[in-house]
This record gives structure tokens, C-alpha cells and sequence, in this order.
């Protein structure tokens, strides 16, 4: 039993949902297909989600918490007229998310009647009926239910092309069968439930083919969850460990992982096999080509994973699996420099008042703050009496940390940077790479090293 994992670009219209069909009609024996929300429908379910709660909280609450038997004054007419505005912008937004995916179900199904009209109307109904009810004050929840149609709607049609086209496959609903804690976008998995519910729901008994949603699961109590973004490789992951399956390949857009996002350097060369080990850390550093959650649970079972293009089927890719050279290039055969950018990233400064010292005094205090609202440091230094971060920019959480640390330390935040990480480095490479960039840190160990840039 293989698995296939499909992301977004790979079901972006008509033609690539087809070329899918192509992909997977090759395969001869058990198969669990594992497909993202078409195209770009996770970012606009979370623009969805924002206008919909923030149009309650900020608008429609207040107008309604004044007694409606008094005139209204001009501060509720001005909330009233601001949650109608949210409000339309909200079923304007969904209304585009019907329509693409309407779009794409029209081009690949000729019968009106057939009952993939029906199924996604239901769930655009759902979704209606959630915009018109009131919100809980949980947004992370909110987000997970919401979020998670745009999986639930992509694998029902593309399930239902397949039974078109003759590829006959059951369509299985995730969240049946990975359980996760209730951490609402960010849950952990509770393997022990898992690995006993994956088998049981995925047990090929009417068909060899199961097709199924990644990055959703649900809670103990059958409450939406989403596995954080791109999360769909590490649903993947997931399955092939709780079926022990052969192996599992990942269609992407590209001919497999490089040492280099070929989209930043041009001449970036083809990783034919990659040890776990250096899976791990190459996305670890940010390399995006593979969810960094993926590895651990394929390596503890040492199934092999494949990423491939879904664009040229027919070459090879890159094998991850255990190998003794932690990367071996396409064309030299060697281990190779592996370069890996992180853009957007703030660095968060903190000095005591008091000149005491970081290290003895505050590293608990300052590492509590950061695990309190969730924020990952992508590199760290310290010395006497200051400490730095470099974190991921995010517009929610960085100004709620900040705030906290500000009230114990000096506080200073630079945006605007980039993080470059090179594995396996030589100083001539990393004079290409750096060149005379303004460095604001460096670090550098045996195999790695790393620059935050400034502008
Ligand atoms: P998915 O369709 O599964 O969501 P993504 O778009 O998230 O796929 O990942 C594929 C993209 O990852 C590529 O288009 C490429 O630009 C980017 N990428 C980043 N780093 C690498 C790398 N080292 N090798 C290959 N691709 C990379
Ligand atoms: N659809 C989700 C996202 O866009 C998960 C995934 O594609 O892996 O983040
Ligand atoms: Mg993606």
C-alpha cells in the first residue's frame, strides 16, 4: 500500500484535477490519495474567517449590545453600517470560493445532474448557515471548522471525478481517524488513536483506492482541527505511519528538492537522495519544499518518501530514506551546499534594566513568554545582559510578546530581515551568497552555517 499526496497546485483548475487522474490511473495496486484545498482556498477561507468574526466582535456586538427601544445614536448607526459592510465583504468572499470551485466542477463534469452539484452545495449551504450564527470567542476554533471545507470540498470532487473516470475509490473523511488534542490550528496528534482508527477506516475493502483530506483531524470530542499551514504532507506522513505503507510520493510542482528553492537561485541543482537526518533539518531551517513535520514519523518507520513532479511524472525526483551521505546532488554525485532563505523575519532584541545577567537570571522567564504565545525562534543568541531572537514576522502574536517582555526588559525590534542558512558551506559559496550583504548576526557551527541580513 502506497500513499500520494496532492497539494493545492496540483488540483488548481480542471486540467491539473485531470492530470491527477492521469498520475494516479498508472498505479496499479492499494493507493490512499491524499489531496489539499484546490489552489489557493485556504487563504481565502482565512480571509473568510477574519471577516466573519471580525465583523461580529467589532461591529455587530456593540450595535447590538444598546437597548433597541432608544433611538439609535450615531455610534450604533456607524456599528450597524460597519458589521453590514463586513458582513457583505464576508458572503462576497465565499461567493468567489463557490464560484471557483463551481467553475472547475462545471469544466470537469458535463451532467447537471450529477450528485457532485449536490454535495458541494450542501457544504456551501454549511458554510452559509455558519456566517449567518454568532461566532464563540474562540477564533482558533472558529478558523479550524471554517478552514477545514476547503479539504472536505476539494476531495469530494475530485473523489467523484475518479468514479468518473473510472478510477473507483471511497472517499474518507479524515477527521474520523486522526485524533488530536484540542489546541484549535495547532493541535498535537494523540497517536495512540490514531494508529488504531487509520486501519480501520482505511481498509480497502470495496475498493484499492481511498482518497482522503490532508491537514485536518479532529478532537477527542469530534471538533475541527487544522494541523497549521501546509500541513497536508505531515497528514501524509501520518497515515503511512499508522498503515505502514511502502512508501509515499509528493506531487509538487517541481522535479523534486534542490538545494536550493529554485525560484531564489536559478541555478539550483536537483537533490537525487537526502538522508532523514538532513530531511529534518533542512526543513527545520524553513526549506518549504516539505512540511518540517513530515520526516519524524516516516523515519521511525523508515518508509521511504518520494517528492516528484506532478508536471514530469516521468523523472525521477529525490528520494529521502536512510542514507549514509546526507545528500548526494543529481549531476556530482557528492554531497553538496544546500542553501535555504527564510524572509520576513523581525529580530527581537531584550537588555536587562538592571544589568543583571540573561543567562543565570532570565533564559526561564524570557523562553516562558515566547512558549506562552507561540512564537518559534529561528535562531538565538545571547551575551551578559542582552538577548536576541529571530522570529518569524506575524502581526497577531509579536505585538502581545513584546508587550509582555517590554514590562520586564528593554525592549528593541527590527523587521524587515532575512534569515540565509547554508548546510555544508565553504567560504567560497558563501561569498556568492552573502557577498558584502549587511550582516547583522552570524553563526556558524561544523556543518551550518547562518546570517540574519538587514536591508
Ligand atoms: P504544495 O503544492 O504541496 O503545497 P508547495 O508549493 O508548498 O507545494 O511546495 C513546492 C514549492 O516549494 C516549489 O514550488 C518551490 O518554489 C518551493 N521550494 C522551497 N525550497 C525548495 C527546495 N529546496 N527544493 C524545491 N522546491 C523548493
Ligand atoms: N491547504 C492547506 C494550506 O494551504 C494545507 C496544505 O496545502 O498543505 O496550508
Ligand atoms: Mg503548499
Amino acid at each position: 500500500m502506497v500513499i500520494y499526496k496532492f497539494g493545492g497546485a496540483s488540483v488548481r483548475n480542471a486540467d491539473a484535477v485531470r492530470n491527477l487522474a492521469k498520475i494516479v490511473s498508472q498505479y496499479p495496486r492499494q493507493l490512499v490519495i491524499v489531496v489539499s484545498a484546490m489552489g489557493k482556498t485556504t487563504t481565502a477561507l482565512e480571509e473568510l474567517v477574519k471577516l466573519y468574526v471580525d465583523g461580529w466582535f467589532n461591529a455587530e456586538g456593540k450595535a447590538s449590545r444598546k437597548p433597541l427601544t432608544q433611538a439609535p445614536d450615531e455610534s450604533q448607526i456607524a456599528d450597524i453600517e460597519n458589521w453590514h459592510h463586513f458582513k457583505n465583504r464576508a458572503f462576497e468572499k465565499l461567493e468567489e470560493i463557490k464560484n471557483y470551485h463551481l467553475e472547475i466542477v462545471h469544466d470537469l463534469f458535463s451532467d447537471p445532474k450529477h450528485q457532485v452539484y449536490e454535495d458541494v452545495d450542501v457544504y456551501f449551504s454549511s458554510l452559509t448557515g455558519m456566517l449567518n450564527s454568532e461566532p464563540s470567542t474562540n477564533y482558533d476554533y472558529e478558523y479550524d471548522r471554517i478552514v477545514a471545507f476547503g479539504e472536505i470540498i476539494s476531495t469530494r470532487i475530485v473523489s467523484h471525478y475518479l468514479n468518473l473516470e473510472n478510477i473507483l475509490n471511497e472517499w474518507i473523511d479524515a477527521r474520523k481517524c486522526i485524533k488530536t488534542t484540542n489546541f484549535y490550528r495547532d493541535p498535537k496528534i494523540d497517536w495512540e488513536s490514531t494508529s488504531k482508527l487509520v486501519p480501520l477506516g482505511f481498509h480497502f475493502k470495496r475498493t484499492k483506492i481511498h482518497i482522503t483530506q490532508g491537514f485536518i483531524g479532529s478532537t477527542s470530542d469530534n471538533h475541527t482541527t487544522t494541523l497549521g499551514r501546509e500541513g497536508s504532507d505531515f497528514s501524509a506522513a501520518i497515515l503511512a505511519f499508522s498503515l505502514n505503507a511502502e512508501y509515499i510520493t509528493i506531487w509538487k510542482d517541481v522535479d523534486g528538492v534542490y538545494n536550493a528553492d529554485p525560484k531564489w537561485i536559478e541555478k539550483s541543482e536537483r537533490l537525487q537522495k537526502i538522508s532523514y537526518h538532513e530531511a529534518i533539518e533542512l526543513t527545520y531551517y524553513g526549506a518549504t519544499v516539505i512540511h518540517p513535520k513530515t520526516i519524524k514519523p516516516l523515519q521511525n518507520k523508515r518508509i521511504p518518501l518520494y517528492v516528484r513532479s506532478f508536471i514530469s511524472p516521468e523523472n525521477p525526483g529525490t528520494l529521502i530514506h536512510s542514507f549514509d551521505a546526507p545528500n548526494i546532488g543529481a549531476n556530482s554525485g557528492l554531497t553538496i551546499p544546500v542553501f535555504i532563505r527564510k524572509p520576513n523575519q523581525v529580530m527581537i532584541s531584550v537588555k536587562t534594566f538592571d544589568f543583571s545577567f540573561v543567562a543565570e537570571d532570565n533564559l526561564s522567564l524570557l523562553f516562558g513568554l515566547f512558549a506562552k504565545y507561540r512564537v518559534r525562534t529561528n535562531l538565538m543568541q545571547n551575551s551578559a545582559i542582552s538577548f536576541m531572537a529571530c522570529v518569524d514576522y506575524d502581526a497577531t502574536k509579536l505585538p502581545k510578546l513584546v508587550r509582555d517582555l517590554s514590562s520586564e526588559f528593554d525592549v528593541e525590534v527590527t523587521e524587515d530581515l532575512e534569515l540565509i542558512t547554508i548546510r555544508h558551506f565553504t567560504p567560497e559559496v558563501i561569498e556568492q551568497i552573502i557577498g558584502d550583504k549587511k550582516i547583522i548576526i552570524q553563526q556558524r557551527s561544523r556543518v551550518t552555517a547562518r546570517f540574519v541580513l538587514g536591508k
